[in-house]
C-alpha cells in the first residue's frame, strides 16, 4: 500500500565532551544496520596507530584548499590555527543516495554550518543528567588534563545556550535509555510522511468497495 524512499538520513550529534556522544553511538552501531559515521578530511599529520579512510581522511593543505574552494565540504574548520577540518560532503550523499544512515558527531559551531548546508539533517543535542555527572564522567574517562577539563567546563554555557537550534535533545542518565530514545529519533524519521514515495489510493478505494460487499 505504501512504498518509502530509500533515502538515508543525515544525523548531527553534539553535546558538551563528556555528555557521552562517543559511547551512545558506539551502542547504536550495534544495534542499528545501515548506520555509517561520517570520517572528517584533516591536513593534520597522521598518528601511528590511525588508518588513512578510517579515522580520518589525511590530505595536504593544497587538497584541503581545493575542497574549499569547489564547495565540497559541509563545513570545515581551523584548529590551533594550523590544522584543518572538514566534513566531505560527497562521500556523505553517496552514503545516504544508497539508503543508509550518517552519523556526524560534530561540536555546535561545526553543526550550525551543517544546518546552513543541508537543513534536512536531524539534529540531536546530548545533554548530561548534570554538571556535577558531567565532571565525574570526565574525571573517571581521564583523558583530559586540568588545564582541558577547565576549558571545558568554560564552553558549556555557550554550548548549551544553542540547544534551541537542534531538533532533538536527550538526556544521557542512563546510557541504555539515552540509546534506546536516540535509536527511536533515527527510526521516527523513517515514518514521516513526506518520506512516502507511493500511496496507492486506488486499491485501497477498491478494497473499501469489497469491504462493503458483504457487510
Ligand atoms: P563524549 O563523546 O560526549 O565526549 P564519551 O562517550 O567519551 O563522551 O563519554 C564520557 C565518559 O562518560 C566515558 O568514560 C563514558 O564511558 C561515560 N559515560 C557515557 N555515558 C554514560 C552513562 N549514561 N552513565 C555513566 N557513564 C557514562
Amino acid at each position: 500500500m505504501i512504498k518509502r524512499k530509500n533515502k538515508g538520513d543525515l544525523i548531527v550529534i553534539s553535546g558538551p565532551s563528556g555528555c557521552g556522544k562517543d559511547t551512545i553511538c558506539y551502542k547504536l552501531f550495534e544495534i542499528r544496520e545501515n548506520l555509517v559515521k561520517s570520517i572528517s578530511l584533516t591536513t593534520r599529520t597522521k598518528r601511528d596507530y590511525e588508518i588513512d579512510g578510517k579515522d580520518y581522511y589525511f590530505v595536504s593543505e593544497e587538497e584541503f584548499q581545493n575542497k574549499i574552494k569547489n564547495g565540497d565540504l559541509l563545513e570545515y574548520a581551523i584548529v590551533h590555527q594550523k590544522d584543518y577540518y572538514g566534513t566531505p560532503k560527497d562521500k556523505i550523499f553517496d552514503i545516504l543516495k544508497q539508503g543508509k544512515d550518517v552519523i556526524l558527531i560534530i561540536d555546535i559551531q561545526g553543526a550550525l554550518k551543517v544546518k546552513e548546508k543541508y537543513p534536512e539533517a536531524i539534529f540531536i543535542f546530548i545533554l548530561p543528567p548534570s554538571i556535577s555527572e558531567l565532571k565525574k564522567r570526565l574525571i573517571k574517562r581521564n583523558t583530559d588534563n586540568k588545564e582541558a577539563l577547565v576549558r571545558r567546563f568554560k564552553s558549556i554555557y555557550k554550548e548549551i545556550n544553542e540547544i534551541n537550534k537542534y531538533n532533538y535533545v536527550v538526556v544521557n542518565d542512563n546510557l541504555d535509555d539515552a540509546v534506546y530514545k536516540t535509536n527511536a529519533i533515527i527510526e521516527s524519521q523513517k515514518l514521516r510522511v513526506d518520506r512516502i514515495e507511493e500511496f496507492d489510493l486506488d486499491s485501497i478505494e477498491e478494497e473499501i468497495h469489497e469491504a462493503l460487499i458483504d457487510l
